[in-house]
């Protein structure tokens, strides 16, 4: 191929990938299916495990258990039907010094393939010892037909990720092409300074060395070097947001000035000293609350205040294991709003949470005189009016009400402060929607997710962060048992036993579907069984989503109101229900459940001062829901299970990460590279320090790859 002026073509980074030599348009649509349209994009499409060919075992050195590559010929295919309807295709593959038995289930494709080959052939997978020999199942193959794979072969060969229909032959070729044609154009934007600084490789080397190692090594270094690069530039676009959230004028809450009289606000406040305890907002604080603060919360206010005092805006996540008790926390913050002459928000994802926080707030706002109103969807036109009207005036101090709250634009005459309960709902641009109101509100988003700190350092890594890490004193550790199917009437028995003793408790339904009228029946059929034959003679009360939310309120308040032994409910209980009468959850079907889910879904008890239990009842479906209802009845540790969580199903399906792009991550994971994220952060904050706007021309390269990854990040998140 030649250009117009005749010269030799020379693919570059944005060449489609179809003229690179060796791919052509045969497999263009498996690559476009990975995502692969440029040269550059091959280059990225990292290797998903290696094999290393240097020396591949004899079958005679063959070990039972080991993932192992094998070399060899096929000297017999036989299939043969299972009762079940089913075929299984073995085939034995033998070298000079034994055999292996190569097993496939119901994959006619393949005998037909195995048959009219004649060659050589490398088969990986699991060694096991069967009656028969060596053995293994569902082996991935490669064919050995040409030179070129010959050449190829005894190395660490890469092992990518494939699409129904494109070899790893052909995608190996294209990469070697990419990399002897294209990869010396790759520009690298980090200076060779830095990159000593951070004992980096250079860019193209390390491009090379991922796809085509030379040892693992250097395979290693390559993989840091690109881990590296994909937390930097993200953390460099954080930092300069925060940076730039900073320098913002919002207000400067007066906390320490404050003599316990409502004062006026000034929007340009420089004091700066501290919020010592001890002080007049403390003593309110003190007389509003029923219960003494723990060590965690006080910690936690006073970061929190602190923030307010200071004329940026303040943008703090506020974690805390369920019943941490971050509703207090964010009654304080609410009350110095407040005492300063500015109004608050506090929206949750739910109306039941919502009103929840109303009543409670309105319990402790009510004697101190400060008005407190509740804006949700049921209220009459005429109550509606009236809220909004009262919330306009200011005469309202604090407005309660779900995220209904920003997107219909309710008015406040001088919102100071808003508190966002349960992020992982409300959702990332909410968030953004309340900024864009137009004023510099202070926020305060509060969660019970927790979130593992990889995490939290890439979502959140432009937030503060405060950790309420301490339950309030007394609270028994929930004790949690697996149950299965059959012990029910044993689990039946004890909930009557408790119910006995004054206590309440929850049902929560299967999860069977998606669909919000099968969910529906699913709490009907249980709320029957259990008012009709189990628990025939106590109160049972019914949750479901489909009811309305007058009906939702009455049963809520009936349970509450201790009117009620047990309700069922579907998962709409899932967050911030507070009842700690409440001791006993049972969880049906609880593999239908994740875990961050069951967590919340257990901290609906362990409130009060009695001893609290959780049911789970399911089966081990599979190994992960095993490990799931186990991890629950060894610990009562959100952060601990938050981790598991992680592990077990992998960022991308954490609540929240999708949006905001982290699902993408190609190369870094953020359960093992924690270090890396860790070293790229210190060097963002580093480099910003010295240069904090990126000016100097050494860093103009990596000036444009912040913006490109920040466009991609800003459009799925806030800015
Ligand atoms: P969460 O962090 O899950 O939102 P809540 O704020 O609902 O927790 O608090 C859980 C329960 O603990 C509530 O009943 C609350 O009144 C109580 N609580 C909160 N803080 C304390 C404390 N310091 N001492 C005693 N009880 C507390
Ligand atoms: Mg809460």
């Amino acid at each position: 191929m030649t250009d117009s002026e005749g010269t030799p073509y020379r693919p570059h980074l944005e060449t489609e990938v179809q003229f690179l030599k060796g791919v052509g348009s045969r497999y263009l649509p498996q690559f476009h299916k990975l995502g692969i349209h440029t040269v550059g994009d091959l280059l990225r499409h990292f290797p998903r495990r290696y094999e290393d060919r240097r020396s591949l075992p004899p079958m005679s050195g063959l070990r039972e258990g080991i993932f192992a590559t094998v070399r060899g010929e096929i000297t017999r295919v036989q299939s043969r039907p299972t009762r079940g309807g089913k075929v299984i295709l073995n085939a034995t593959l033998e070298d000079r010094t034994g055999q292996v038995n190569l097993m496939w289930f119901n994959q006619p494709w393949m005998a037909r393939q195995l048959e009219k080959y004649g060659g050589e052939l490398i088969a990986y997978g699991m060694v096991r010892e069967s009656r028969m020999g060596w053995e293994i199942a569902n082996p991935e193959i490669e064919t050995i037909e040409d030179d070129e794979d010959v050449a190829d072969f005894a190395r660490i060969v890469p092992v990518y990720p494939l699409t129904e229909g494109l070899p790893q032959r052909t995608i190996r070729r294209a990469v070697r092409n990419a990399l002897t044609q294209v990869v010396d154009q790759v520009e690298d934007p980090l200076p060779r300074d830095f990159r000593k600084a951070n004992d980096l490789d250079p860019l193209v080397t390390s491009l090379r060395e991922i796809h085509l190692p030379t040892d693992d090594l250097a395979r290693d270094r390559a993989r840091r070097r690109l881990v590296f690069d994909e937390f930097f530039y993200l953390q460099v676009g954080l930092q300069l947001r925060r940076r730039a959230a900073q320098r913002e004028l919002g207000i400067a809450f007066p906390i320490s000035q404050l003599s316990g009289a409502p004062m006026e606000p000034t929007s340009v406040f420089e004091g700066t000293s501290a919020l010592a305890e001890g002080g007049t907002l403390w003593d309110e604080v003190h007389a509003m609350l029923p219960f003494e603060l723990t060590g965690a919360q006080r910690r936690v206010i006073h970061e929190i205040w602190r923030d307010m005092e200071r004329p940026a805006p303040m943008n703090r996540l506020v974690q805390g294991d369920v019943g941490s008790g971050k509703t207090a926390v964010a009654a304080c913050a609410l009350l110095a709003a407040v005492r300063c002459g500015w109004q608050g928000a506090m929206m949750a994802p739910t109306e039941i949470l919502a009103e929840q926080h109303y009543i409670n707030l309105h319990r402790l706002f009510d004697p101190l005189g400060i008005p407190v109103v509740l804006l949700v969807g049921k209220l009459t036109a005429s109550q509606r009016r009236s809220a909004r009207q009262r919330t306009a005036s200011g005469e309202a101090r604090i407005a309660v009400g779900t995220h209904a709250l920003v997107q219909e634009g309710v008015e406040f005459a001088k919102l100071g402060l808003a508190v966002v309960d349960e992020q992982h709902r409300f959702g990332v641009l909410q968030r953004a929607a309340l900024r864009m109101k137009g004023t510099m509100a202070d926020v305060l988003v509060m969660t019970a997710t927790p979130i593992p700190r990889t995490l939290a350092m890439t979502q959140y890594g432009d937030l503060d962060l405060s950790v309420i890490d301490e339950l309030p004193p007394g609270r028994k550790p929930i004790k949690t048992h697996w149950k299965r199917a059959d012990d029910r009437d044993s689990v039946y028995a004890g909930v009557r036993k408790l119910i006995d003793e004054g206590r309440q408790a929850y049902f929560v339904c299967p999860m069977i579907s998606d669909s919000e009228r099968l969910q529906t029946q699913a709490a009907q059929d249980l709320h029957y069984r259990l008012s009709q034959q189990e628990f025939e003679g106590r109160r049972v009360g019914l949750l479901h989503g489909q009811m309305k939310p007058a009906e939702k309120e009455t049963v809520m308040n009936q349970f509450r109101a201790h009117e009620l032994d047990i309700l069922v409910s579907t998962v709409v209980i899932e967050v911030g229900v507070d009842v700690p009468n409440a001791s006993v959850m049972v969880i049906e079907d609880a593999h239908r459940f994740g875990l961050a889910q069951l967590h919340q879904l257990r901290g609906r008890v362990g409130r009060g001062a009695h001893q609290s239990f959780c049911v789970l009842i399911g089966e081990a479906t599979s190994e992960d829901t095993r490990q799931r209802l186990q991890i629950m009845t060894e610990t009562n540790d959100g952060f601990r299970i938050a981790e598991a969580d992680f592990r077990l199903r992998g960022p991308g399906e954490l609540a929240g990460t999708r949006q905001s792009g982290m699902a993408d991550l190609l190369i870094a994971d953020l359960t093992s590279d924690g270090r890396i994220l860790e070293e790229a952060r210190e060097a963002a904050i580093q480099l910003l320090d010295g240069d904090p706007d990126l000016s100097r021309p050494e860093h103009a390269p990596l000036l444009r790859r912040v913006q490109a990854v920040r466009a991609d990040f800003a459009m799925a998140t806030i800015s």
